[in-house]
């Protein structure tokens, strides 16, 4: 059967950080609106298999998936602007390109042939793209390609999309997305850069259909038929994508304006409905008008990389958006001793997940601070860890409590690994990773937020709570309110006698939408508003 699936590929120019991700997103959630079923997919020019082990700093966030796959932060983008389904098939990296042609050239798959990038290389990057619509059985495959184009990296996805293109010249769209600056002492906009940026893709083959001009200023006639003459195409195919004033959430409304999403439907023959934005327009106008601010304080050690906690801002903006709030977000370092006092002006704390000894103490002071101070706490993963030693620590007053990752040698380990707890050797200190179902107390806070006995949600962690001390715990007022669904791992804790202090081991950051909050992300902003106004 000839594959009738459309496609559409996405490329960037001139330079990176465009908004690349976010961008396509937008168009992802306003051709969804269409009735249009869509799969999305990432190709990532590095060479790391996955992001997995790349620092925060380096890379910003990584983004799992239901199925476990450690991710790019663009997924996140994908899950908050629409509901296509992602798993390890809307991600393909070279490393995972290369190490698949490898594999098979030692098994002799290739038959004693030359193994080179073309064909092989290119083959397998098309078989993913094909892939990922069938494994979700899209009429729509998004795909990013990330990096700029003219990069060696990028170069077999370049290719590879050409070939795929040629192999359906009737199914294909090529987006690019480029930069038009303003440059102040000329007093105009200059389109010299996308101008080469279309000749470097024209020389590898590809022929832009439509173009998205990073801009901050609007593009007059002239500029667009000036881009459009370059590239062999109508000022109608030149869209802008520009500076947004207020928010993020205006950026589908922007383009939907300008009329992107009916100009792909009618280039590749879609159904081109009339769609409803108002839930969008609402987000922008609270961003504008929002009855107050709540200011949380995130404690942790990758603040000034911009992107370490991606999916957890947005889920924070969310919740305050949810209950008509502005967010400020304070970015409290962990290890800098003053920093007690940054909480003290804050309307709740959140301590998200994190790797490694750095910082450990000061995010247990943080949670002591919340717990005494009756301060609003969410703890994500090693945030629900922080919040189980400060319990045991100072509420059952075992001053040497440790997470074993801090102190392997803690006489009490009350966070501890799997194999260390049940004497086994052969689970070593794997990472959990991926969804997992969770059955939550009746009558808790947890149970209160999602409002269901059973949920489920994404991990990324190597230590547990240890069942040594739950008994105990439990004694003391922490509340076990979400246990795995064979009743072994502790997945949620939270204090008995606190207005909102809830650990959680998994990341529910990662599933929270601008139009539909996480429920735990909408009840602690709820604590935290409440917390406001009773100041
Ligand atoms: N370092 C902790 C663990 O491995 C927490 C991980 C995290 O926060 N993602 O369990």
């Amino acid at each position: 059967m000839p594959d009738m699936r459309k496609y559409l590929f996405v490329t960037g120019g001139v330079v990176s950080s465009l908004g690349k991700g976010l961008t396509m997103a937008s168009v992802a959630m306003l051709l969804e609106k269409k009735g249009i079923r869509l799969a999305m997919l990432k190709l990532d020019p590095y060479l790391n298999i996955d992001p997995g082990t790349m620092n925060p700093f380096e890379h910003g966030e990584v983004y799992v998936t239901d199925d476990g796959a450690e991710t790019d932060l663009d997924l996140g983008h994908y899950y908050r602007y629409t509901h296509s389904p992602l798993s390890r098939a809307s991600i393909a990296t070279s490393g995972q390109i290369y190490d698949t042609v490898i594999k098979k050239e030692r098994h002799g798959d290739y038959l004693g042939k030359t193994v080179q990038v073309i064909p092989h290389i290119t083959d397998e990057i098309k078989r993913r793209i094909a892939h990922c619509g069938e494994v979700a059985d899209a009429e729509l495959v998004l795909v990013e390609i990330g990096g700029t184009v003219g990069d060696i990296e990028s170069l077999p996805f370049l290719e590879a999309i050409r070939q795929f293109r040629h192999e359906r010249p009737h199914n294909c769209l090529n987006i690019h997305m480029t930069y038009v600056p303003y440059l102040k002492a000329a007093g105009e906009v200059k389109t010299k850069p996308t101008q080469h940026s279309i000749q470097t893709l024209r020389g590898i083959g590809i022929i832009p259909d439509l173009i998205i001009c990073r801009c901050e200023q609007p593009l007059s006639r002239e500029i667009k038929d000036k881009i459009g003459l370059f590239a062999n195409l109508s000022p109608q195919a030149i869209f802008e994508a520009i500076d947004v004033k207020h928010s993020i959430y205006e950026v589908p409304l922007t383009l939907h304006r300008d009329g992107i999403d009916a100009r792909i439907c009618k280039e590749l023959c879609l159904p081109n409905s009339v769609i409803d934005l108002s839930a969008w327009q609402e987000l922008v106008k609270t961003v504008i008008s929002p009855k107050g601010t709540l200011t949380i304080g995130i404690v942790g050690k990758y603040l000034q990389h911009q992107d370490a906690y991606k999916s957890i801002f947005e889920a924070l903006e969310h919740g305050a958006l949810a209950a008509g709030y502005s967010l400020n977000i304070r970015a409290i370092e962990s290890d800098k001793e003053e920093m007690i006092h940054e909480l003290s002006g804050c309307d709740g704390c959140l301590v998200p997940g994190g790797f490694g000894e750095r910082g450990w103490e000061g995010k247990i002071a943080a949670a002591r601070y919340c717990r005494e101070h009756n301060l609003p706490y969410f703890g994500i993963c090693l945030g629900m860890q922080v919040l189980a030693v400060e319990f045991a620590r100072h509420v059952m007053g075992h001053i040497h409590a440790n997470s074993t990752e801090m102190d392997p040698h803690t006489k009490m380990p009350v966070i501890s690994l799997l194999s260390e707890m049940l004497h086994r050797e052969d689970l070593g200190g794997t990472m959990r990773l991926g969804a997992y179902q969770c059955l939550l107390q009746e009558g808790s806070k947890a149970h209160a937020a999602y409002g269901t006995s059973s949920i489920s949600e994404r991990h990324r962690h190597r230590y547990e709570f240890n069942n040594r001390f739950k008994q105990e715990a439990e004694g003391a007022g922490l509340v076990f309110s979400g246990m795995s669904q064979d009743g072994s791992l502790c997945e949620i804790a939270e204090i008995r006698h606190h207005p909102w202090m809830v650990g959680v081991q998994f990341h529910p950051e990662f599933k929270s939408r601008p139009t539909q909050p996480h429920p735990l992300f909408r009840d602690f902003i709820a604590a935290a508003a409440k917390a406001k106004s009773h100041d």
